[in-house]
């Protein structure tokens, strides 16, 4: 029997071990730090062989193939000697694909992947469409492809996992954006990520559709040196797009023979407009009724931590973007902005350059709580752009320092462009902290 080896043991590993199991390989699963209480329980009732808190060569190098968490770089020394010993070394979404006949609908980007994912799947769904949910959201693709049978799939993919993908084919790719992030990982080559990116889009062909915002200059840079057999179906707010989608001079939202005033959209600011875009496209290649992507478009709210509206205290709008761990979404957060504002940044900076929002704070600005063990870098950015700068130590001190600068009409953003691990278990848990501050503060005042 050909024996698989999954490394990790998360969701996706998990899941990977699961189809593993089902397809009749004999399954190992290794994690170098601790299996929770939960994938433990899953492994054990399933009968997976697993180990933890190290892995033992002898059981992994003898793999025919191994599964490899995204999370584990290609650089970890156990991944080096195994792909050095000739063994393959895949993703889960490579290795859950092998298996999968549904009509794949995959979405990457350095921003808008979950927005852009969760509306294209709410949208599917709304269609009576039989249709899962997956990749870097929710539950694992491969656990998907093991227990479900989903004649469509919507999948969020990230950069690292799609290094993992070789014959693996979407039949709608999307990429979203593509800003630095992550460099770290691409030895701060920004090629090298741009390269991870276009991934997406290997082994399409002329039957599929490729699409992707004309408005971002990295990603036009990469189709000037490209070819492709998909359609391309571009989306954009400044030119017209004939093929693909764009917004009009009476701000619209159009695709050819389909048009939705953006007024009408629940979804709000030009990133979310992109989304919608992208969105749309997807969904018309897939066969949905223009009549269900409008009813879906007017009552699609967003998803936590992305520009969450989260209360309104003393005429004050509370909003949680903790999602926005780097400057380019905190930048279309600020853009969005139409009051003053009183801002709440910091957290683990990943090698940020804040120029881009020095515009924004200055015109919008006048208060920057800085919430992060290490503010240095947000003092000395800021400090000459904004009348009050004061720094917090925990989410209920942001926000009650925020209520007293804020007035009635201000809005309060949350959206720190740095990631949340100085202070936070994750931006998840930062975002609810948040919440729940706001929260206490509107109960006081009952
Ligand atoms: P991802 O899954 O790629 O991280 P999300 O949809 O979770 O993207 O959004 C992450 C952050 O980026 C949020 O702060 C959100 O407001 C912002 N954002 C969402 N869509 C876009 C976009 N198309 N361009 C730039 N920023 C965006």
């Amino acid at each position: 029997m050909e024996r698989i080896v999954v490394l990790g043991g998360g969701e996706s590993g998990v899941g990977s071990a699961i189809l593993a199991l089902k397809k009749g390989f004999e399954t190992f699963l290794s994690d170098n730090g601790h299996i929770s209480d939960k994938y433990r329980g899953i492994l054990e009732e399933y009968g997976i062989e697993y180990e933890d808190g190290g892995h033992t060569p002898e059981k992994i190098l003898n793999a025919s193939l191994i599964i490899k968490s995204p999370g584990i770089p290609n650089n970890a020394p156990l991944v080096k000697e195994a792909l050095d010993a000739g063994i393959q070394v895949i993703s889960e979404i490579e290795f859950a694909g092998r298996y999968d006949r549904s009509k794949k609908i995959c979405i990457t980007g350095s921003n808008g992947k979950t927005t852009t994912t969760s509306l294209i799947y709410h949208i599917l769904r709304k269609a009576g469409y039989n249709v899962g949910l997956g990749g870097n959201i929710g539950t694992s693709y491969a656990r998907g492809v093991a227990e479900s049978n989903y004649e469509y799939y919507v999948l969020e993919l990230s950069s690292f996992q799609l290094d993992g993908m070789f014959d693996y084919k979407a039949d709608v790719a999307i990429i979203m954006n593509i800003t630095p992030d992550h460099l770290d990982r691409y030895d701060f080559i920004m090629d090298n990520y741009t390269n991870s990116k276009f991934r997406i889009t290997r082994n399409l062909d002329a039957g599929c559709s490729f699409i992707y915002c004309a408005d971002d200059p990295v990603t036009m840079e990469q189709m000037g040196k490209r070819a492709f057999s998909a359609m391309l179906k571009p989306f954009s707010r400044e030119k017209e797009m004939q093929n693909g989608a764009w917004m009009n001079e009476r701000s619209e939202l159009v695709s050819n023979g389909f048009s939705i005033p953006v007024s009408e959209i629940l979804l709000e600011g030009k990133h979310n407009m992109y989304n919608c875009m992208a969105a749309i496209l997807a969904a018309r290649a897939v066969g949905v009724n223009d009549d269900v992507i409008k009813d879906s478009l007017r009552e699609f709210g967003g998803v936590e931590h992305r520009m969450e509206k989260c209360g309104i205290v003393n005429g004050v709008q509370y909003i949680n973007d903790s999602k926005a761990t780097n400057v380019d979404s905190a930048w279309y957060a600020l853009d969005a902005m139409k009051t003053p504002v009183v801002w709440i940044a910091g957290g683990k900076d990943k090698g940020n350059d804040y120029e881009p929002l020095f515009g924004f704070v200055k015109d919008k600005v006048h208060t920057l709580i800085c919430m992060g063990l290490h503010n240095e870098k947000l003092h000395d950015n800021f400090g000459d752009k904004v009348n009050n700068m004061v720094d917090a130590l925990s989410a209920q001190e942001a926000v009650k320092l925020a209520a007293e600068y804020a007035k009635a009409g201000d809005t309060v953003l949350l959206s720190p462009c740095c990631a949340s691990f100085d202070l936070f278990k994750s931006y998840e848990d930062r975002g609810r902290q948040f919440k729940t501050a706001v929260e206490q503060l509107q109960n006081n005042l009952k």
